[in-house]
């Protein structure tokens, strides 16, 4: 027999002392106790402030193969993923929530994918179980919105439940931007995706740490690191304005001064004063909007992220 791989399983918690231990010792560690391959659980307390890292710090002492990275204070759910890529040492990362709602008993079919080749497994939400109604429109929104911006790579639904290779742990530890989506940026890697749907579950104990401000922030942010088009959407609307206006000027200036009214519409000095101050504000869109696009590559500049990406494993006869 072979060298056994290694999964990292990684699980961000923060407040969930409720629930934890429960999750990890019934649900979590039994599925991957019956896997056919080495894990490390890499338990990342993103801050919490109740019982929780004590909680798990005694569950660590029973068992080996649960490792602690705590964190200095609460950084959120993205850096505490990236976080523990950071440190996981596995052939493969699999990232689950600690709250139950991504079912743990699926992990041995995202297993079977990845060692059929797919490099990035993503688990997606088969139905919308989020609990309001404005969650629910706002997620639709979201990648709806995401989509239009250019960004097309992200289906509809998918979550961070999801397993990526050694190859894409290596690639997205070296991105070094601190404005970060991890979902958008694995996407944005590239490499051979796969989707499981899973119906995402009701939180088991505790409370969501994301609530609509939260979330709306996340989206704002997901939007701004991962395209340019809400600066240009403004540019287009100023070139619409101006274009508009000119033509109304034009118009107005051939109808009252060269063909004498005939449409009789007695245009008068106020209407024409309109006509030229939206032309005027159509031309101020325009020119925040090519500032803006200047600001646009010099963020991209400083976010620093490789001009390409290599799949070194499908390259032949580099070296
Ligand atoms: N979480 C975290 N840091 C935070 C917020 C949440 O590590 O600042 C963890 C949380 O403990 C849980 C996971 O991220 O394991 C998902 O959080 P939550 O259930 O609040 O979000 P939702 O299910 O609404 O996406
Ligand atoms: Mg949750």
């Amino acid at each position: 027999m072979g060298k056994q791989k290694l999964l990292s399983i990684i699980t961000p918690v923060h407040n969930e002392a409720e629930g934890i231990k429960k999750f990890i010792n019934d649900s979590l560690v039994p599925v991957a106790e019956k896997l056919d391959l080495n894990y490390e659980l890499i338990i990342v307390n993103d801050g919490s402030t109740d019982n929780t890292l004590k909680i798990i710090q005694i569950l660590a002492n029973q068992n080996p193969k649960i490792k602690i990275l705590s964190l200095s204070r609460n950084f959120g759910k993205e850096p505490a993923l990236s976080a523990g890529l950071r440190y996981a040492k596995g052939d493969a990362a699999l990232t689950i929530d600690a709250d139950g709602q991504q079912p743990p008993k699926l992990i041995p079919d995202f297993i079977k994918k990845w060692n059929s080749g797919a490099e990035i497994i993503t688990g997606v939400r088969s139905q919308y179980t989020k609990h309001g109604l404005i969650q629910k429109l706002g997620s639709k929104l979201f990648y709806k919105l995401l989509h239009i911006m250019g960004n097309k790579s992200t289906v509809p639904g998918s979550t961070d439940f999801r397993l990526i290779d050694r190859v894409v742990i290596n690639e997205f530890n070296k991105l070094s931007e601190h404005n970060r989506i991890t979902r958008g940026l694995i996407d944005w890697l590239g490499f051979k995706q796969e989707y499981i749907e899973y119906v995402y579950g009701v939180r088991a104990a505790g409370r969501p740490s994301y609530n609509i401000k939260k979330l709306f922030h996340l989206a704002i942010d997901s939007f701004v690191s991962m395209s340019t088009t809400p600066l240009v959407i403004f540019g287009y609307l100023g070139i619409f304005i101006t274009v508009g206006s000119f033509i109304l000027g034009l118009f107005c200036i051939i109808n009252q001064y060269i063909l004498g009214d005939p449409l009789q519409l007695y245009w008068n000095g106020s209407v024409q004063l309109a006509i030229f101050i939206t032309f005027l504000i159509g031309l101020l869109m325009i020119s925040e909007s090519i500032t803006a696009l200047y600001i646009s590559h010099i963020h991209a500049e400083t976010q620093n992220r490789p001009l390409f990406v290599v799949d070194e494993k499908e390259s032949r006869n580099l070296n």
